[in-house]
């Protein structure tokens, strides 16, 4: 109340001097013409011009207001007329009209009196005349430069892409510098900047909905302030006011909008020419309040952020022309006469009084530097890029100086981000497979598992870590798919498609990070690192090969030696009748004998041949010169076949049983035999796709040609396919830490060869999400504390139900060194079916002696059969007469044989069958 009494007695006081020394004052009169007579610009008008009538002695303004039509050129020039032409004339003349700017310019342009404006003007496309000397200041920037300032605040946006929602042509003047952004790339698959007009409304949601199926996130909207609330309030209608929706608003009076009803998370930007926030701004107000409160006696509490941009644009052009008057009224004076539109007298002092305007700089601006161009341009102002949100402003554009300087710093934009996720459940899109999502079993009958409790592994627990630090709810929804580009429909499927089309905030499983994706989506820092290898199957049921002791030499050495034996027991036959040595006296007592006898047949010739390559000698030898020459040859031959053979197999049945059938995927490649798959529509199906190096483009070849399909819907199909294709014929392409897992307990699997490539796995997000860092810093404690390893063997190794392979393995190690039958089994066969057709052999020669005996001796076949066979099988007997005696029974059938015959043979047949058999009934 004191304070109020004293603020009176001062402005009396102020008064009184006003009043006593009016006399001698030059009064000024403003020219002002207004749409609407009760316009906010009154206030700082009021304000300023009672602040300089009071503690300026130099001059005394007044003013004169008058309603002008917003739109008739005509009748606007006619209430110009009625002001130029008024008692004292005008100083210069303010308006507020933007259409009408032209004419009333041109106007006073002709009367040489200043006209001073606060719009938007469209830069003039015809060329000026340099010595032409306009009426205008404007005091909103110049629009080229305006133009210019908005492309450099979107490009510090850092958009990727975005649509332009545009009112009328003046908007897209407007943005004729950010649509110079547009990036000239043919292999773009859609342009960086899409430009659409508003509709006359009320109704936006049809091109909202147009837009929302763009998938598009940042929008530029150009438009009257009165139209920004409606416009969000329906894109909040079709969910285009989430998380990740960003909207850059060109008017500059957003900040005189309440978008807290909106209740938003998007990121809403918007620019200033003032700071509401600041001292100056907040004095000047509060002296505004002062003065209506002096003027009209009563209390007008006056909201900083009410006030429009073109009402702080006045109040710098109202202080910078009463200042330069005040500077003139003494030096070089100045003179304001009444100007009568009909005739043709022009201001004395009016462009002089524009002239110093334009090089003046008053004594305190609310709209930051002022400096103009000759044709009264503002060129010097700060546009401030504001987050509506939280009222901060993140960036200032100078354009004194074309600068742009970014004020908010990390841990703002940081906290920013992470308290948006804080007010939302944060949709995580993920897939199911082991371990990293699976189906939870309820813990005991008639559980009902509902939300997040339905699944488990270790995407749960990693977004339940990040979700942990950063304090945001989560929900998990499912996908079947990765997410890859579908040329067909001509959009992305799986979790890229989810993210893209704003179903979820977060998308994460064995999600590898490629380039592709990388294009589309946004990734945080990897959370598991790995490469493609081979799955395959442990041979623990190797191919069956009995004749695997035929492999050390080649089928053609086995033929060519097959056939030398053959050829050399032939030679050796023909060498030994030739050479002399070999002919041999057969009775070596008798000195003289009268015939030499070879041994040398071809019997013995084969025989000996295959002793020696047999390695077992034989017990007759050749004794000529070249008979043994040939002989020497053949076991030199036999050497070194032998040792090589002996070499060989050593070699070739350790291998067996030892290597894999395939050891690399260039291996792989080589072979038709094992075929091989992969996930389709996966990161290692486009590694290989992509792929230049030869061995995978043969690899990719054989994967898309082979008949039936290798490829699998998932892993765990994969992993099942190898398990059960039979001869361990099928392997599959999958990374390396699901291989891990696959092993750790199904021991009958096994990686093969080292990784073909280096990757990563990260939880993807929507492009330039605003929460990435976030994410990223949850995803690095993580690592640095040690829990993203816990939690690998925790879901590779302590959660498992089945037992791990590691002890099993050394067992079954230890049993594959040894040589089964299966790699022996074809010396046994070899044994058997020789030893088989020897006793075949045999039989028939036992038969065919029968035969021999029962011609020569005059029985029958029967009998020399009965004979012969019970002589065979009486083991006792080791020697054999030349003759076979017969038995009684055999000589009574022969009734032509002599009785001394009978006779003298008796002993004998007896002692035949005697040793033929004691349990024979011999009959004498
Ligand atoms: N991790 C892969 C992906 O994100 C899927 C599995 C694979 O392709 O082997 O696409």
């Amino acid at each position: 109340m004191r304070v109020e009494t004293c603020l009176r007695f001062l402005f009396c006081l102020i008064f009184y001097q006003l009043h006593y020394n009016e006399g001698s004052k030059a009064v000024v009169t403003i020219g002002v013409l207004l749409q609407e007579l009760a316009s906010q610009i009154n206030i700082p008008l009021n304000s300023t011009i009672y602040k300089k009538n009071m503690f300026d002695q130099r001059a005394y303004f007044s003013t004169k207001i008058l309603k002008v039509s917003p739109s008739d050129n005509f009748e606007a020039s006619q209430t110009l007329c009625t002001l130029l032409d008024s008692d004292l004339g005008v100083v210069a003349v303010y308006s507020d009209s933007s259409r009408t700017t032209p004419i009333l310019e041109s106007t006073c342009t002709f009367f040489e009196v200043p006209f001073i404006t606060t719009s938007w003007k469209a830069p003039s496309p015809a060329k000026r005349n340099p010595e032409e000397v306009r009426a205008m200041i404007n005091f909103f920037p110049e629009a080229e430069l305006f133009a210019k300032g908005l492309a450099e605040i979107v490009r510090s946006l850092q958009w990727p892409s975005f649509i332009i929602i545009y009112e009328n042509e003046e908007g897209l003047i407007r943005m004729q510098e950010i649509l110079k952004l547009q990036e000239i790339n043919p292999d773009s698959k859609k342009n960086n900047i899409v430009v659409m007009q508003l509709g006359p409304g009320p109704d936006y949601r049809p091109l909202l909905k147009k837009i929302h199926n763009t998938t598009e996130d940042n929008i530029i909207l150009d438009c009257e302030v009165d139209k920004i609330l409606p416009i969000l309030t329906q894109a909040n209608s079709v969910g285009m006011l989430g998380l990740h929706n960003r909207y850059f608003i060109t008017s500059l009076d957003a900040h005189t909008l309440d978008f807290s009803n909106l209740n938003t998370t998007a990121n809403i930007t918007t620019i200033r020419l003032h700071d509401p926030k600041s001292d100056d701004f907040l004095n000047t107000v509060h002296r505004w309040e002062l003065t209506e409160f002096e003027n009209h006696n009563r209390r007008v509490p006056l909201d900083p952020y009410s006030i429009k941009t073109e009402t702080v644009l006045f109040h710098d052009a109202i202080l910078l022309l009463t200042d330069t008057v005040n500077a003139m009224t003494i030096k070089p004076g100045i003179n304001i006469k009444p100007l009568a539109c009909n005739g043709t007298e022009t201001s004395d002092d009016g462009f002089t009084l524009r002239k110093y305007m334009l090089i003046n700089t008053p004594s305190m601006t609310l709209t930051g530097p002022l400096k103009f161009n000759d044709e009264g341009g503002r060129t010097d102002f700060n546009i401030h890029v504001v987050d509506i949100i939280d009222d901060s402003v993140i960036a200032t554009w100078h354009a004194g100086n074309e600068s742009m300087e970014l004020h908010r710093n990390y841990n703002q934009t940081f906290d920013a981000a992470v308290s948006n996720l804080q007010k939302i459940t944060v949709i995580v899109a993920s897939k199911i497979g082991e371990p990293y999502l699976m189906l939870r079993q309820p813990s005991y009958e008639g559980e009902i598992l509902t939300g997040n409790n339905r699944y488990e592994g270790y995407s749960m627990d990693l977004i339940a870590g990040i979700a942990k630090f950063i304090g945001f709810n989560f929900q998990f929804e499912i996908t079947d798919k990765y997410g890859n580009y579908d040329y067909k429909e001509k959009r992305w499927n799986g979790l890229i498609g989810e993210l893209l089309e704003k179903r979820a905030h977060l998308a994460v499983c064995d999600f590898t990070i490629t380039p592709e994706r990388r294009e589309v989506v946004d990734f945080s820092m990897p959370f598991m690192t790995l490469g493609i290898a081979i799955l395959h199957k442990s041979q623990t049921e190797k191919p069956i090969d009995m004749f695997k002791f035929l492999e050390p030499f080649s089928t053609r050495v086995w033929l060519y030696t097959g056939t030398l034996y053959l050829v050399i027991s032939i030679v050796l036959f023909f060498i030994s009748r030739l050479t002399p040595g070999d002919w041999e006296n057969p009775h070596p007592c008798e000195d003289d004998p009268e015939e030499l006898e070879n041994i040398w047949d071809i019997k013995n010739s084969l025989w000996l041949t295959l002793g020696s390559i047999m390695t077992q000698g034989c017990d007759i030898l050749p004794k000529g010169i070249s008979s043994r020459m040939a002989v020497g040859m053949w076991w030199f031959f036999s050497l070194i076949m032998t040792s090589s053979y002996t070499a060989n197999l050593a070699a070739f049945l350790t291998k067996a049983n030892l290597e894999p059938a395939i050891d690399s995927a260039e291996a792989l490649s080589k072979q038709t035999k094992i075929k091989y798959g992969l996930v389709k529509g996966g990161s290692t199906e486009s590694f290989f796709r992509n792929s230049n190096f030869s061995t995978y483009q043969r690899m990719w070849l054989s994967i898309q040609q082979t008949k039936p399909s290798v490829y699998e819907d998932s892993n765990a199909d994969g992993v099942l396919r190898v398990q059960t294709t039979k001869l361990a014929q099928y392997a599959f392409l999958m990374e390396s830490t699901q291989i891990e897992y696959e092993i750790e307990t199904k021991c009958d699997l096994k990686q093969i060869g080292e990784k073909l490539d280096s990757k990563s796995y990260g939880i993807a997000m929507p492009m330039n999400s605003p929460y990435r860092s976030a994410i990223n810093k949850a995803v690095l404690v993580m690592q640095e504390s040690g829990e993203l390893g816990d939690l690998k063997t925790k879901w590779w190794k302590t959660k498992r139900k089945e037992a791990s392979c590691d002890n099993q393995k050394s067992g079954e190690e230890e049993d594959a060194n040894k040589l089964g039958i299966a790699n022996l089994g074809g010396v046994f066969l070899v044994l058997g079916v020789g030893i088989a057709m020897a006793c075949v052999f045999a039989l028939i020669e036992f038969l065919w002696n029968c035969r021999n005996i029962s011609v020569e001796e005059h029985i029958t076949y029967k009998q020399a059969f009965m004979l012969e066979l019970k002589f065979a099988c009486n083991i006792l007997i080791t020697k054999k007469r030349v003759k076979p005696l017969l038995s009684e029974e055999g000589s009574s059938q022969q009734s032509d044989k002599s009785a001394e015959n009978k006779n003298g043979n008796k002993s004998i047949i007896n002692s035949i069958l005697h040793s033929a058999g004691s349990n024979l009934n011999i009959v004498n």
